[in-house]
């Protein structure tokens, strides 16, 4: 094994208020990361671009979204196109900007909002790691076992057909794209419905209830699409 593969897997705080910068890296190192901090937005995609290189990059960059000079948006959005595998939790005291921060736009993987506590980053940032690790594994049993036939527009779990209807059919499949990703339920209208202007956000919130209700009458014991409070849903097949 060589250094780089012993080494901690390190986390990249983009953050301007040095206090929160310290706290996070703080806890973080005690939890077995390595960190490095720049206070600055237009810093981000040089030192980015320089580590990534010499393959020495972060496993994960927690991004402040209010920065000096480019802003976190601009920067995840950025990150997103150049690097797709490395994960982002965005940072944010403006919870109406979860949307888009979440959404098809930007694609982080996270977000925290501002107060927060730092072992509540430390949970996130594992979690994140997690599921980007997983993502990266050639397909288990375990993520393999639900099966789209878009043919037939029928799912099947453990090989039994679960009988959706189109709507909820067109639901899971949207989902299914993109695991791990929080859909709003505006966005899921839009997949839904081409005039979306009849429907109610409620109206999602049945369909995706008895989406839900047909998986678990096959797996009682797991969750695979989940509800983000005061977000929308997404499709997450591991634990
Ligand atoms: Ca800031």
């Amino acid at each position: 094994m060589t250094a780089q593969e012993h080494a901690e897997p390190q986390i990249l705080i983009v953050e301007d208020e040095p206090k929160i910068a310290r706290l996070v890296a703080d806890y973080l190192e005690s939890s077995g990361f390595a960190t490095r901090h720049l206070d600055h937005g237009d810093a981000v995609l040089p030192w980015l671009a320089e580590v990534q290189q010499a393959s020495q990059g972060p496993a994960l960059v927690l991004l402040d979204l209010m920065l000096p000079g480019t802003d976190g948006l601009t920067l995840c959005r950025e990150i997103r196109q150049r690097w797709p595998a490395l994960a982002v939790i965005m940072l944010t005291a403006r919870v109406e900007e979860v949307d888009r921060l979440l959404g098809l736009e930007l694609g982080a993987d996270d977000y925290i909002c501002k107060p927060f506590s730092p072992r509540e980053v430390v949970a996130r940032v594992k979690a994140v790691l997690r599921r980007s690790q997983a993502a990266d594994q050639p397909a288990s049993g375990e993520a393999s076992d639900l099966v789209l036939d878009e043919e037939g527009w029928r799912a099947l779990a453990d090989g039994q057909d679960l009988g959706l209807t189109a709507v909820e059919f067109q639901l899971l499949k949207v989902m299914m794209h993109a695991p791990g990703r929080i859909f709003s339920r505006d966005q899921l209208m839009d997949h839904m419905y081409r005039d979306h202007r009849i429907v109610s956000e409620r109206t999602v919130d049945s369909h995706v209830k008895k989406l839900r209700r047909k998986i678990s009458d096959v797996w009682p014991e797991r969750e695979v699409i989940r509800s983000v409070y005061g977000v929308g849903y997404k499709y997450q097949p591991e634990a």
